[in-house]
Order: structure tokens, then C-alpha cells, then sequence
């Protein structure tokens, strides 16, 4: 079995957009709004800004309070959204209760919206015509490139259909010519579906969901669970020590995944500086 590495992978997708930011002599700018104090988003929003740093990404932070009203947020994302010196806006989730997150999404200008959440980006995903991307799927895109594991008429079985995982990874792998199954909590005989996978895509948000005897000899497992146990330590969805044993290729957590949804964060905010200053469609 060939541990895929992400952080690797994910250092040498940074420098990319580094060297390009270089090259061209621009400053791209991300604004990342975090309202509240979840210390998970808290660490999310720091790794980004760090993130930013490497890459000579400018990057503004707007910290709300947990009572922030709806209306204050959306007036914040109005502001950014008319500031032509902010190319990308990025709200953390989730947002407090008194906020609609579909709110947050809906008013974020599309051109700016370098989380690929908005309706304007999800149709122009599904229809071939995408510019930016969805972050932690085209993570796993590259990841599967820079291995040089093509999924032209492979079986791809995706664990999990939220609209920032499971069905945005299912457009890309049909894009890529993949023979897609989407799998959910109703999917009866899950694991005979995900035994015909020869490209397995957990996204279910539960420990060790995924045991060896759902999985094909020689499938590729990508996990993108992130599940943090009593212990304090992280786990995927994926029952690594059994999982190894039968897959040909496999990502650990963390140092899988993970890593990756930052690096696809930095390449779409360099788009969307291209696309707001015309250099792209
Ligand atoms: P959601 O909770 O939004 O979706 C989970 C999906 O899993 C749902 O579609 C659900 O089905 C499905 N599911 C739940 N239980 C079962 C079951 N018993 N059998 C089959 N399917 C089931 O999670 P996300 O997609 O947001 O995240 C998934 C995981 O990925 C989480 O651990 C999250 O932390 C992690 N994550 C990691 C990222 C990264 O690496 N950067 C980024 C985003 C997420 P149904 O729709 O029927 O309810």
C-alpha cells in the first residue's frame, strides 16, 4: 500500500500559486470573516491566514462576536463584496444559530466566493464551466493527479452527499470521466456498493466507518473524515489499520485530505484575481 501524502502534495500546490503571485507581481487578497469562537474554526482561520502568508496572499481578518445579527454579517459581506481590492471572501463554518448560513452564501458575489458554495459556481461545476473550485474535492483531484491515478472509466463510490464533499466530488470525478455512485445514510447494502469501488471517497463524518470487508483488493481510499475521539486524537472515516492491508493507495488522517482544502483555498483566491482583473474568462 502507497500512503498518499497530502502534506507534500499540498506544499508543492502553494508553491505553485506562490511562484505565480511572484511571477506576475500581484498581491491577491482574502478576506475571512469568523464570527464566534469555535476553537476549531479559530484553528481553520489561523492555518489559513498562514497559508496566505507562504503564498503572498494579503489576508484580512474579520472577527464578529457570537451575537452578531444576520443583517450586521451581510452588511460586512456587502462591503467586502464592493471593494475591489478584496478578491476573495471566505465565511468559516458554521455560522451561529441566528444566522442563515444560506444567507451567507446566497449574498457572497459569486466572483469572490473562493469556497465554490454559491448556486452561480455549483451550476457552472455540474454544467463544465468551472472556474473556481470546490476546495476539499479538487484537494482530492490533485491528489489522485500527482499520483498519477487517472479515474477515466474507473468505479468511483463516494460515502456521503453534503453539498460541500460528497456531491461537488462527484461532479469532478464525472468530469474526469468516472463512473460515479453517491452513498448515503438510506443506501441499502452499503458495503457491497463500496466494494465495487476501485476509487473509494469517505465523507461521512464518523469514526472507522469504512472496515476493510467494504473494500475492494487494490482500491484506492481517499478519507476525508476528520473525527476527533474522547482521547483528543484525530481519526478518519476510515478504519486505517484494517483499511491498509487491502487498498493499493490510501490517505492518512491527518496528513491526507486535510491539507489539501487550504491549498485549492490559495489557488482560487489567484483565480479569482485573475478573473476580477480580466486576465481569465
Ligand atoms: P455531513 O455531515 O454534511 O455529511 C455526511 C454525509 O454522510 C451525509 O450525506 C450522510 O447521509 C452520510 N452518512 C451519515 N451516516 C451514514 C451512514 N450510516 N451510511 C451512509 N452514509 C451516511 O459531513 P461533511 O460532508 O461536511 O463532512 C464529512 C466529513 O469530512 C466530516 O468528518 C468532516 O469533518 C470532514 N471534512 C473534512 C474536510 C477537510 O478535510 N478539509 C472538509 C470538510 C469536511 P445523509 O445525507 O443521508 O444524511
Amino acid at each position: 500500500m502507497q500512503l498518499i501524502d497530502g502534506k507534500t502534495v499540498s506544499l508543492a500546490v502553494k508553491t505553485a500559486v506562490k511562484d505565480a503571485i511572484a511571477q506576475e507581481g500581484i498581491e491577491p487578497c482574502l478576506a475571512v470573516i469568523l464570527v464566534g469562537n469555535d476553537p476549531a474554526s479559530r484553528v481553520y482561520v489561523n492555518n489559513k491566514k498562514k497559508a496566505c502568508a507562504f503564498c503572498g496572499i494579503r489576508s484580512l481578518e474579520y472577527t464578529l462576536p457570537q451575537e452578531t445579527t444576520q443583517d450586521e454579517l451581510l452588511a460586512l459581506i456587502d462591503r467586502l463584496n464592493k471593494d475591489e481590492s478584496v478578491n476573495g471572501i471566505l465565511c468559516q463554518l458554521p455560522v451561529p444559530p441566528q444566522i442563515s448560513e444560506k444567507a451567507v452564501i446566497d449574498k457572497i458575489n459569486p466572483k469572490k466566493d473562493v469556497d465554490c458554495f454559491h448556486n452561480e459556481n455549483v451550476g457552472r461545476l455540474w454544467t463544465g464551466n468551472d472556474r473556481l473550485k470546490p476546495c476539499t474535492p479538487a484537494g482530492m483531484m490533485a491528489l489522485l493527479d500527482y499520483y498519477n491515478i487517472d479515474p477515466a472509466g474507473k468505479r468511483c463510490v463516494i460515502v456521503g452527499r453534503s453539498n460541500i464533499v460528497g456531491k461537488p466530488m462527484a461532479a469532478l470525478m464525472l468530469s474526469r470521466n468516472a463512473t460515479v455512485t453517491v452513498c448515503h445514510s438510506k443506501t441499502q447494502d452499503l458495503a457491497a456498493v463500496c466494494k465495487e469501488a476501485d476509487i473509494l471517497v469517505a465523507a461521512v463524518g464518523r469514526p472507522k466507518f469504512i472496515t476493510a470487508d467494504m473494500v475492494k483488493d487494490g482500491a484506492v481510499v481517499l478519507d476525508v473524515g476528520i473525527n476527533r475521539l474522547p482521547d483528543g486524537s484525530l481519526c478518519g472515516d476510515v478504519d486505517f489499520d484494517a483499511v491498509k492491508e487491502k487498498a493499493s493507495y490510501l490517505t492518512p488522517v491527518p496528513g491526507g485530505c486535510g491539507p489539501m482544502t487550504i491549498a485549492v483555498l490559495m489557488q482560487n483566491t489567484l483565480t479569482a484575481y485573475r478573473i476580477q482583473n480580466g486576465m481569465t474568462k
